[in-house]
């Protein structure tokens, strides 16, 4: 894998091998304890009226659990899930085909649900309020419009932004979960975890240093865990302590706040190119050779939570944070005069 992508929170072939690491049970799912609340509580209501749980969204940044929490809901309440993503259904007749293979409560997954094509978005509508199919049958002056009933199933739709989505597509859905960034206790425990699932012996101020540095993300959390441990085998350790995992993260190049390569080249792009900024969104992905999704889906959540960047109706603007981590003198003070 490119070193680049370990902080990436996409997903990579890699960590689909790593399926044994998601969380079956809402009971394992660590952190976003609000959000799991609700569920809970959705859950139980549902299942005392005897009724499928509402349409959900799932929002938030690549990595944080979302894929997770829709298995999770499926086995919670006992249903199969179907799962699918926006760019895979095609046609309408992908999207039916879906529909119509449901079983009776089951739950339909579909991924990056904003990447919805707008003929197929519309045929959703129906099926996600009434669970009917509307479909069109022939072409020109014969064609028909029927009506098939759907069995009632629970959509749960996940999206890196709901900004993305359109207004009807939004509407449609009753229950709307934002997943926040982890913070670094909880990311600790989900190291702890990963590391006792893959056999793993760890001390709990190494898993607090890959915690640190795994952007609030969980898929990264594991991904630094497992690279850890190659780290450790290759060094004969059998114990992974805070100096090594040092070392090995030292040697991925990611830093004390968790920013790789690229980001600390963002950073540098816009304060070294751009004079700190402010600078497009478009000019900034030229200028880094980088896809615009890929920088402000992936790199852009973490930089502005963190706070080294801004956003601002002109464009993005590296922040103090940002000088001083880079430790370069921003511009103000470079041409302040010497006293
Ligand atoms: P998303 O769909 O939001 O991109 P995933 O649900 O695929 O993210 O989660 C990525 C990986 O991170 C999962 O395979 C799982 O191992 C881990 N993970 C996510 N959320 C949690 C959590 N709350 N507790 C433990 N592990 C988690």
């Amino acid at each position: 894998m490119p070193r680049e992508a370990i902080l990436r929170g996409e997903e990579l072939e890699e960590d689909q091998v790593a399926l044994s690491l998601r969380p079956q049970r809402l009971s394992e799912f660590i952190g976003q304890t609000q959000l799991k609340e609700q569920l809970k509580l959705y859950m139980e209501a549902a299942r005392a009226r005897g009724d499928i749980l509402d349409h959900i969204l799932l929002h938030g940044p690549p990595g944080l659990g979302k894929t997770t929490l829709a298995f999770i809901v499926a086995a919670e309440m006992g249903v199969n899930i179907k799962i699918s993503s926006g760019p895979a259904i095609e046609r309408p007749g992908d999207l039916a085909a879906l529909l119509t293979n449901l079983n009776p409560k089951d739950v339909l997954f579909i991924d990056e649900i904003h990447r919805l094509r707008r003929n197929v978005e519309e045929l959703l509508y129906p099926a996600m309020e009434d669970f009917k199919l509307d479909l069109i049958i022939g072409e020109g002056p014969h064609a028909q419009s029927i009506r098939l009933d759907l069995p009632k199933f629970t959509l749960i739709g996940a999206t890196t932004r709901t900004g993305l989505l359109t207004n009807p597509l939004r509407d449609r859905f009753e229950v709307v979960f934002h997943l926040d960034f982890y913070d670094e206790s909880e990311l600790k425990e989900i190291v702890l975890r990963g590391a006792s699932i893959l056999g793993v012996k760890i001390t709990e101020d190494a898993a607090q240093e890959i915690a640190r540095r795994a952007r609030g993300t969980p898929r990264v959390a594991n991904r630094l865990l497992k690279r850890v441990r190659d780290f450790a085998q290759v060094k004969k350790k059998s114990l992974v302590d805070k100096e090594l995992a040092r070392q090995a993260l030292a040697m991925l190049q990611i830093d004390e706040e968790g920013l790789d390569e690229l980001d600390r080249k963002i950073l540098r792009t816009i304060i070294e190119k751009f004079g700190g900024g402010p600078v497009g969104l478009e000019t900034l992905s030229a200028a880094l050779s980088e896809e615009k999704d890929t920088l402000s889906e992936v790199y852009e959540p973490y930089l502005l939570k963190k706070g080294f960047i801004q956003r601002t109706p002109q464009g993005r603007v590296a922040t103090e944070r940002a000088y001083q981590h880079l430790g370069i003198a921003p511009a103000r003070s470079r041409e302040a005069p010497l006293l």
